[in-house]
């Protein structure tokens, strides 16, 4: 099979009508997409490497749904709808069963987000997928309605939606460094190899939300992302985070378990904040969405972040985030 066969064959879907902003997909030079007027396009990309982000023989449909997740959940954290998404692949050899299965992956989250695939580019090569996603949100004559990093304020709530930490305690299970039941390995491993992008949530925030990011490499250091474009600190309540780690049945201590919560990551989580003033909005946006919120923390003028217990007191430990080049 050669690669024009391969794209015919696997990415290449019927073309639909020339309606809402593809007006072009996949079979010339470029696609051509049609933001609707008052709209800006938000633009994200995300690689997936074999050996670093998922293991070889990963069921190849799970990764076709991981590959466009972390891509979907980007829009989501800045409030976009998606529109549709291109797809670079580096294959070592065209395994048909695998491209199959993978395609069904990846389509099956496509076509339940309506978001089209447009074009791509696709070598021989180790084992690699980028996808570079488009989405629209809406621009207003006072600026863009897309929800940022830097839009925090002292006195915002921290709030975060579903359920930390168990993408993390799957990858420790499955590297052999921790033993778990098999019921709560198959709860974990859905959680790292399925994620659910929390597009409708953010969507509902748009104007409730001052700052959001998705959590990719952990809680702590994402937020850090937020505090340093926000220039603030923030106060979290262990007693809030500690409970969001959702995988039952397992023995674990409690530094242990919030160690996992605070700096898993792969969680594809939405954290974000918002005034004091909207937390009944935020609460009603995660209904609208069918998304757990919980609230597990606060934003504060003086820099730097802080654990704190139940009682208020000073929680230590170290946390670290994820860094590819730590
Ligand atoms: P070019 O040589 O102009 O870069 P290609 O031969 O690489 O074009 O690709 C032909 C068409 O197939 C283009 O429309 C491109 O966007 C599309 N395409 C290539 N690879 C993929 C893929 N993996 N998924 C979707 N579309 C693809
Ligand atoms: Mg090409």
């Amino acid at each position: 099979m050669g690669e024009f066969d391969l794209i015919a064959r696997y990415f290449q879907r019927p073309q639909r009508p020339y309606t809402g902003a593809v007006r072009l997909g996949v079979g010339d030079d470029c696609a051509l997409l049609q933001p609707a007027p008052g709209t800006q396009l938000a633009i994200s990309s995300d690689m997936l490497v074999e050996g670093r982000h998922f293991f070889a023989d990963v069921d190849p449909a799970t990764l076709g749904h991981k590959a466009l997740t972390v891509n979907l959940s980007d829009l989501a954290a800045c409030g976009a709808r998606p529109l549709a998404f291109t797809l670079a692949l580096s294959l070592p050899q065209a395994d048909e069963a695998w491209l199959a299965a993978f395609a069904r992956g990846l389509f099956a989250l496509a076509d339940a987000h309506d978001c089209q695939l447009i074009g791509g580019d696709t070598t021989r090569g180790p084992l690699n997928i980028c996808i570079t996603i488009f989405g629209e949100v809406p621009v207003t004559e006072s600026g863009s309605r897309a929800l940022l990093r830097s839009g925090a304020r002292p006195g915002d709530e921290l709030w975060v939606s579903g359920t930390l930490g168990d993408a993390r305690l799957a990858l420790e299970a499955l590297q052999g460094r921790r033993q778990l039941p098999p019921a709560a390995l198959q709860a974990a491993r859905a959680r790292l190899e399925q994620p659910t992008p929390r597009v409708a949530l953010g969507l509902a925030l748009r104007g409730v939300a001052s700052a959001a990011l998705d959590v990719s490499d952990g809680l702590l250091g994402d937020l850090g992302h937020i505090l340093r474009a926000s220039a603030c600190g923030a106060r979290i309540d262990t007693a809030r985070a500690a409970p969001l780690l959702a995988t039952q049945g397992v023995a674990l201590g409690d530094n242990e378990r919030l160690s996992l919560v605070l700096a898993g990551g792969d969680d594809y989580e939405l954290l974000f904040t918002a005034p004091a003033s909207h937390a009944e909005a935020v609460v009603a946006a995660g209904l609208a969405s069918s998304t757990p919120v919980t609230r597990i923390g606060r934003i504060e003028a003086e820099p730097g972040l802080r654990l704190v217990d139940a009682a208020g007191r000073p929680v230590t430990g170290r946390y670290a985030s994820f860094d590819h080049f730590a």
